[in-house]
């Protein structure tokens, strides 16, 4: 047996803490570096696919995830107007039965304690908090990596690979990799939570509901387990009026004639957290020993509800590359092999559907007829690539 190979991973995100928990179950030691002075999650609900969900189920997280998550019947989709859905697309068992797992909806906050948690239970995982500053550094076929904690201490350390799972924003990436700065998307996110009560009598709280008009948006799914629903309302917003609306605390949408979305809008108040949406897109993962998983790879739009899905399942995919190759370089080489392709199509799904859910009259005639005929069963017939997605704990050959 050789010596214990150490991973550095910058952000205790969730790609950060699920790659943490997936190598720590090969015996390596891992290294987590987090800005934050504590773990920390904005608020809000997170959907889990069921591919994403098998990847977590496979760091025994089933239980954890089961006890505070939730699985809608299905998902109700309503045109700018319609009083009935046009379509339900069936999730619940339907979803358990096709792919063997559910797909759940749950708070995020919850998600990141219960991978927290589950570290914490491994004695080769030290996540070190209040990072103010790092740099990487390829040394003797492995990395070099220097940090400063809060209080400023400085600390070195050597290890066999560094994993940038620092989201959106990666240092990893612009500056150790060299790679691009975040794109706007030309959409902002508005979201909320609000009681549980507030909205029962405006749509169906046993399903998730998308309400979709010109140049807009809304997702509702049901956090039982907090007592609230999640609202995410997605907008077309030009680049000059971003800073003007990151002051808003709502969204200043007309809701027209549609006396739902106007009764959601009334109920939520001025409760509402802006969020500028951008995307990442770089053939670059890595540099030598040095990689990027997660956002920091990949950032797309969550019209498809895949960000967080895509960093699990790269957690998943890297973790026994990075524990049994011959080298960082290689496990990295392998990685984007296994990886680039899909997450360049989930990220192109993403951004057609934001096309499709914000079209104008009349192009929404023939979006409605397709949705319309497409049937209860339709979106999993369409997306089994996605949802019916193993990540196979390859190791190197
Ligand atoms: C409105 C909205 C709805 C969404 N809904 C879904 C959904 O339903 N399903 C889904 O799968 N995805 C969804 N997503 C996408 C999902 O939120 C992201 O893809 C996911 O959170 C990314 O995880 P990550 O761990 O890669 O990055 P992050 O969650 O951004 O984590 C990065 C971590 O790195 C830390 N960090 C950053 N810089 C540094 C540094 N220099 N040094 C040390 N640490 C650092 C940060 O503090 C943070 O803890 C949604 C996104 C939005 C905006």
């Amino acid at each position: 047996m050789g010596t214990q190979r150490t991973v550095y991973i910058a952000g205790a995100g969730i790609a950060g803490l699920t790659l943490a928990l997936a190598l720590a179950k090969f015996g390596t030691h891992v290294v987590v570096i987090e800005r934050n002075a504590e773990i920390s999650e904005f608020g809000a609900g997170l959907q889990i696919s069921p591919n994403a969900r098998h990847a977590l189920d496979a760091l025994a997280l089933s239980d954890a995830i089961a006890e505070k998550s939730f699985e809608p019947e299905g998902i109700d989709i309503y045109p700018d107007g319609h009083e009935a859905p046009l379509q339900t697309l069936t999730l619940g068992e339907a979803a358990r039965t096709r792919y063997g797992a559910p797909y759940a909806v749950m708070h995020r906050a919850d998600l990141v304690e219960v991978l927290a948690a589950a570290t914490r239970r491994f004695a080769n995982i030290e996540i070190v908090f209040g990072v103010e500053d790092f740099s990487v550094a390829a040394k003797d076929k492995g990395v070099e990596v220097r940090f400063t904690e809060a209080g400023r201490i400085d600390r070195k350390g050597a290890g066999f690979a560094f994993v940038g799972a620092d989201g959106v924003r990666s240092e990893t990436r612009t500056k150790s990799l060299g790679g691009p700065t975040p794109a706007y998307s030309g959409k902002l996110a508005w979201r909320t939570l609000v009681a549980f009560s507030a909205l029962s009598d405006v749509v169906d709280l046993n399903r998730t509901s998308v309400l979709m008009g010109a140049r807009h948006h809304l997702v509702i799914y049901p956090l039982p387990h907090r007592d609230a629903v999640n609202l995410a309302l997605f907008t077309d917003a030009r680049e000059r009026d971003l800073d003007a609306a990151m002051l808003r605390r709502t969204p200043g949408l007309k809701p027209g004639s549609d006396k739902r979305l106007a009764a959601i809008l009334e109920r939520a108040g001025e409760t509402w957290t802006p969020w500028v949406l951008s995307t990442v897109k770089t053939p670059l993962w890595h540099k030598g020993p040095v990689g990027i998983i997660g956002d920091a790879a990949h950032a797309m739009l969550p019209f498809q509800a895949q960000g967080a899905a895509m960093g699990i399942e790269d957690a998943a995919v890297l973790a026994p590359l990075l524990a049994s190759s011959p080298s960082a370089e290689h496990a990295f080489t392998r990685f984007t092999a296994l990886r680039h392709e899909r997450v360049d199509k989930v990220q192109a799904l993403s951004e057609a559907n934001g096309r499709i859910f914000h079209m104008r009259w009349p192009a929404t005639l023939a979006r409605n007829a397709v949705i319309r005929a497409q049937g209860p069963m339709g979106h999993f017939r369409r997306l089994d690539w996605l949802y019916g997605y193993r990540t196979r704990s390859e190791p190197a050959s």
